[in-house]
């Protein structure tokens, strides 16, 4: 193994998670890179802002202290594998993008398994081989240096502005506080985002 975290703990990771897989192992890696070039943030306040939303931002919440609930991680679903990682006080940041051969050899086999299996339409010795697939792709994973494992570069997306404290506004249609900065209008009504589709929908 590559990887500097220690086993026990990618084990709480992956209870934390509820199962181990090639994704939280990818998130586990991007975490290390982050604690290597940024630290901890109990020690200083990061924002993580990840492209992607798969398994692996549990790992980036569980061993970064980058959580959604802190609002210090974001994501921008671009669908890429790429996480952005930035130090408040100092503004280090930096984007790493996982390179496109990551997988290893398995990995091609292993999306088309993979793609069969959630089809339902995988026998079971392609489903036995997807999960050997699966778990040779983890390794590969934990096996690779960083360096191997990313591209690092300066982030494209820049740090959002530090949250304001928004005033809530009552929704005409369910009456449910809402914040304002979510509030629509429709035909001379505040309406919270689910009322507004509906209303929208009926035109
Ligand atoms: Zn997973
Ligand atoms: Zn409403």
């Amino acid at each position: 193994m590559n990887c500097s975290i220690p086993e026990e703990t990618i084990e709480k990771v992956a209870a934390y998670h509820g199962h181990k897989c090639p994704g939280l192992a990818i998130g586990v890696r991007a975490s290390e890179l982050c604690l290597q070039k940024l630290g901890h943030n109990d020690q200083n306040a990061l924002v993580a802002i990840c492209e992607t939303d798969m398994c692996g931002v549990d790992a980036i919440s569980f061993l970064t202290g980058c959580t959604v609930g802190k609002g210090n991680l974001l994501f921008r679903d671009y669908g890429k594998m790429a996480f952005n990682f930035f130090k408040k006080e100092t503004g280090e940041c930096f984007r790493a993008v996982l390179n496109p051969d990551a997988y290893g050899r398995q990995g091609v086999e292993m999306v088309a398994l993979m793609k069969k299996f959630l089809a339902g339409e995988a026998n079971e010795d392609e489903t036995r081989l997807n999960f050997q697939l699966r778990k040779q792709v983890e390794d590969n994973i934990y096996n690779q240096s960083l360096d191997e494992l990313f591209k690092i570069e300066k982030p494209q997306i820049s740090l959002p502005r530090d949250a304001k404290v928004l005033q809530s506004i009552t929704c005409d249609e369910c009456g449910e506080s809402t914040m304002e900065s979510r509030i629509r209008l429709f035909d001379g009504r505040k309406l919270c985002i689910p009322c507004f589709n509906k209303v929208e929908q009926k035109i």
